[in-house]
């Protein structure tokens, strides 16, 4: 809800006979006030929130329950998607993309978006800038050639964006090249670990576990939103939009609805990528340097990730004892 006006609104006055929600009442602001939330954006705890959902290391990643097979899983991951109106962005590793040339298409006829996220997973740290140049836009003809038209997306592998300015500073150069908008995460999340232990209980057979690791997959990306929701209100003065991070694995196929129907419970939409790309967030400046791949909610302030970024760790080293057996 926007409140221009000096007056205060009929649902604050509610919220003051404590019928309705804390969120719903605010004091009038001030003319200083408006100016100020032109830069930082309309809180979204006054409108509707907003999420993007994006699904990396397409065409498929991970093992499978014995019978089932990528084309299947993959059906099912869009049906979770279509079922409920989303629009998601995949992320093409793009390298053998042609061997599963089906579930792209698959992608491609529900009206999916898909993006580059290099022909290898090319990590920009490890490779030469050269070397990872190459491999960006070896990924971008193939996707050109198959969608009809270049991908408009780019998804940084491991959300690596450089570990040193200059190399950080040519990567964006060349991407600005091919005309790509970076497709930044905002809730970026432990969940690949989670599928890596669901993968091998499914293949197992062993539905307690897998049972088990359901249910805290669904409680750790809702545990993500609240993190980075907290993040944005410290960083940002307000609820940011967010862009949630999954990969395209078993325990998406299986699972992902339960979450999107959760997240749509706390009152959020869902939107494009392109929607939440265009929030003003998103054009203030990356003032992360360091080799870490992270949400870009940390990326906007030299220690933010210093202050919150203990969440993210606790987090994969608990997912790592409860279900890997501690291994890294
Ligand atoms: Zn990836």
């Amino acid at each position: 809800m926007r409140v221009g006006t000096h007056l205060r609104p009929l649902s604050c006055l509610l919220t003051v006979l404590g019928l309705l929600g804390a969120t719903s009442c605010a004091r009038a602001r001030t003319p200083a006030e408006d100016d100020r939330r032109q830069l930082h954006g309309t809180s979204q705890a006054e409108s509707e929130r907003m999420v993007a959902i994006t699904v990396d290391d397409l065409p498929w990643f991970g093992r499978l329950a014995p019978g089932d097979t990528p084309p299947e899983a993959n059906r099912r991951l869009l049906d979770a998607f279509s079922q409920r109106g989303i629009q998601a962005s995949g992320f093409v590793v793009c390298n053998d993309a042609d061997s599963q040339r089906d579930l792209l298409d698959a992608w491609l006829a529900r009206g999916m978006d898909l993006g580059n996220h290099t022909s290898h997973h090319l990590d920009l740290h490890s490779a030469s800038l050269s070397a990872w140049i190459d491999d960006v836009e070896t990924c971008h003809h193939y996707l050109a050639r198959l969608m009809g038209h270049p991908p408009r997306y780019f998804r940084y592998p491991m959300l690596h964006q450089g570990d040193y300015h200059d190399k950080r500073s040519a990567a964006a150069v060349a991407l600005q090249r091919l005309d790509y908008t970076v497709a930044h995460v905002t809730v970026d999340n432990s969940e690949w670990l989670l599928a890596d232990a669901y993968g091998r209980a499914v293949e197992k057979a062993d539905v307690q576990t897998s049972e088990r690791i359901a249910r805290a997959y669904v409680s750790h990306l809702l545990a993500g939103i609240d993190h980075f929701d907290a993040v944005g209100r410290a960083q940002l003065g307000r609820l940011p939009p967010h862009v949630l991070l999954i990969h395209a694995n078993a325990l998406a196929a299986d699972h992902i609805g339960e979450v999107l129907d959760e997240v749509r419970a706390r009152g959020f939409r869902f939107v494009p990528l392109a929607e939440v790309l265009a929030d003003p967030m998103f054009g203030l400046a990356d003032t992360y340097e360091g080799a870490k791949g992270l949400s870009w909610l940390y990326r906007i302030s030299p220690d933010a990730f210093s202050r919150w970024g203990a969440w993210d760790e606790s987090e994969a080293n608990r997912i790592r004892a409860t279900f890997l057996g501690g291994q890294e």
